[in-house]
């Protein structure tokens, strides 16, 4: 059983599934749905379109390079049967795609954290300019953030990096 690969979008396309397309120069282009199909037809470029895996590699929304990708490779070989590792690739599949997805977890959080550094300073910014917002009682002993929460966000930015 073989596995392809969506020509459009990346996704696994399994038996039975998406429809296949052969050019008369003999290359195989494999779609995983008539989404991808359509697309094809219309003659997009997918680099150019949000959704598929290639606009996402492009523009490092998705983790690209890691060596949980390097187990997954084409043979054009088959290889000969043998129980033990058959056994013992069943066994490492839950493990590396566990790896897998918190290393996606990690990276996706990197990506998010200057966003979110930044409309923090925002939140502080405007919480010193506009003191009423806070209720009467606490507006006497008020400290401004703003000072406190950028030393902070530059230490948490260094912890980061190493
Ligand atoms: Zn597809």
């Amino acid at each position: 059983m073989r596995l392809e690969k969506c020509w459009f979008c990346s996704s696994t396309v399994y038996p039975g599934h998406g429809i296949q397309f052969v050019r008369n120069d003999a290359k195989v282009f494999r779609f995983c749905r008539s989404k991808c199909h359509k697309n094809f037809k219309m003659k997009r470029n997918p680099r150019k379109v949000k959704w598929t895996k290639a606009y996402r590699h492009l523009r490092g929304k998705d983790m690209t390079q890691d060596a949980t990708f390097e187990f997954e490779r084409k043979r054009n070989r088959p290889e000969r049967y043998d129980r033990n590792v058959t056994e013992q690739t069943l066994k490492a599949i839950p493990l590396i795609t566990k790896i897998r997805h918190e290393r996606q977890k990690t990276h996706i959080n990197k990506r998010q954290q200057a966003g979110k550094s930044m409309s923090r300073k925002k939140d502080a910014k405007e919480l010193d300019q506009d003191l009423q917002m806070l209720p009467k009682k606490d507006i006497a002993h008020y400290e401004p953030k703003t000072k406190v929460l950028v030393s902070q966000l530059k230490t948490e930015e260094n912890l980061m990096e190493e």
